[in-house]
């Protein structure tokens, strides 16, 4: 299977080549040539596969050619180690709980299988891999996570001193071997703008085999599909199912879109977003008007230009219509994604974190009769504390995982904003 570029502009690559460089030269997003449908055998059969046997039929048609079927096998068992479990919150509204893996958020199925096939890849070379990640916060966690231990690859991550909240910057900063992190004396642009300039530079690359663990790689994308299967698989009786995605930069929705194009009886999805709101207003009219971000409450989801959207253009053949058939979009504001958090938990007990709150309340406002609605809870509340606290007025324990964690003691180098330092960090 091929690769080609959103933008047409790039020529078609292996898989193994769209996964090393990231993005493809004219800055496009790399896509499948095609999108094999599965066998309807295995759709009918979900029941008997395990998550990591599901990902093996949904990935090897893609990556045949690159990994043999054993190894992607071992990948796959490793990266999918933790379980998804679909929970009912109420009638017919269900959840899809992507938060038990190592830095809980959805982010660690794709960081963990990328970190996997990088380091496959690199076997064969005699060089290390130098990853480098500029981080606002989360993706850091579970890509230092992913890679951790990964033979082969070293990571630096880099994170703006004092802008990450205590638990981000300890996931980022205690696991030692591989993971290097930098304290930076700047804010998120001057990481990202250091990051960036050592891949155009000459010095480096003579010296380091750099590469990037860029969210829209697609070895992140393409095993986000596995866990729709799962969620299908969970709910075997479920009518007519409904998916509603809390979505930022739209790689997980996406991805789900690319399950029901393989032949997932997916019947519709709903695009939950917070202020942010590109994707809604464009699924109304056809209109793709980006306004800057606004912050919110939801901030993983304070995106106002997905990167993913030429994804979307892509699986429905660049056919609007085709989109609106099975995709409708939502929107809720700060204030009302509290009273959501508020209510779930008074009607419920369950406690959703600001980011599931928003797919919750689309599937109570658009669930229509005889459907069956499924929403992904992409982190785990704590993660979210203090915005728990204030949306359910009262303080809350501290799960284990969360407070082991904040006994760890931090490492990291600390930097000033200038390029030459960070050079001289990487080239020493
Ligand atoms: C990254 C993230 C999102 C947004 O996911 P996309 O695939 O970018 O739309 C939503 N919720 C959480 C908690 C996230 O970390």
């Amino acid at each position: 299977m091929k690769f080609y570029s959103t933008n047409k502009q790039s020529e078609a690559v292996s898989f193994r080549e769209a996964v090393i460089k990231s993005l493809p030269t004219d800055k496009g997003l790399y896509f499948p040539e095609e999108v094999p449908e599965l066998d309807y055998l295995f759709l009918e059969t979900l029941d008997y596969y395990s998550l990591p046997e599901i990902g093996m039929e949904v990935l090897r048609q893609f990556t045949k050619e690159d990994i043999p079927e054993q190894k992607l096998n071992e990948i796959l068992h490793e990266a999918l180690d933790f379980e998804i479990p679909v929970k009912e919150v109420e009638k017919n509204i269900h959840t899809l709980e992507l938060f038990h893996g190592p830095t809980y958020a959805f982010k660690d199925v794709g960081a963990r299988f990328l970190a996997r096939c990088l380091g496959y890849f690199n076997e064969t070379e005699n060089k290390e891999v130098t990853i480098l990640v500029a981080t606002s916060g989360d993706t850091g966690g579970a890509v230092a996570s992913g890679f951790h231990n990964v033979p082969g690859v070293n990571v630096v991550i880099l994170y703006p001193s004092g802008k990450v909240s205590d638990l981000q910057e300890k996931q980022l900063t205690t696991l030692g071997g591989n993971i290097t992190a930098l304290e930076v004396e700047g804010d998120f642009d001057a990481c990202q703008a250091m990051v960036k300039q050592a891949f155009l530079d000459a010095d480096i690359n003579s010296k380091l085999n750099l590469s990037s663990a860029n969210s829209i790689n697609i070895a992140r994308w393409l095993p986000q599909s596995i866990y729709f299967f799962e969620a299908y698989k969970q709910l075997k009786d479920a009518k007519k199912l409904v998916v509603a995605v809390p979505s930022g930069n739209y790689g997980n929705i996406t991805a789900g879109m690319l399950a029901k194009k393989m032949g997932l009886d997916i019947h519709r999805f709903i695009a939950a977003s917070n202020a942010n709101d590109t994707v809604p207003r464009y699924l109304k009219d056809g209109n793709y008007e980006v306004k800057p971000t606004v912050p919110t409450l939801s901030n993983a989801m304070d995106v106002s230009d997905p990167s993913n959207h030429p994804r979307m253009l892509e699986l429905h053949e660049q056919n609007f219509k085709d989109i609106i058939k099975h995709t409708q979009g939502f929107t809720i504001n700060d204030q009302q994604t509290l009273d959501v958090m508020k209510s779930c938990y008074a009607s419920n007990q369950y406690i959703l974190d600001p980011h599931g709150a928003i797919g919750y309340q689309a599937l109570k406002e658009k669930l229509e009769k005889k459907e069956t609605g499924v929403f992904l809870e992409t982190a785990h509340y704590s993660k979210f504390l203090s915005t728990v606290e204030q949306a359910l007025d009262q303080k809350m324990d501290l799960p284990d995982f969360v407070s082991d964690l904040m006994t760890k003691e931090k490492v990291a180098t600390k930097i000033g904003n200038s390029y030459d330092e960070f050079k001289a960090f990487l080239l020493g």
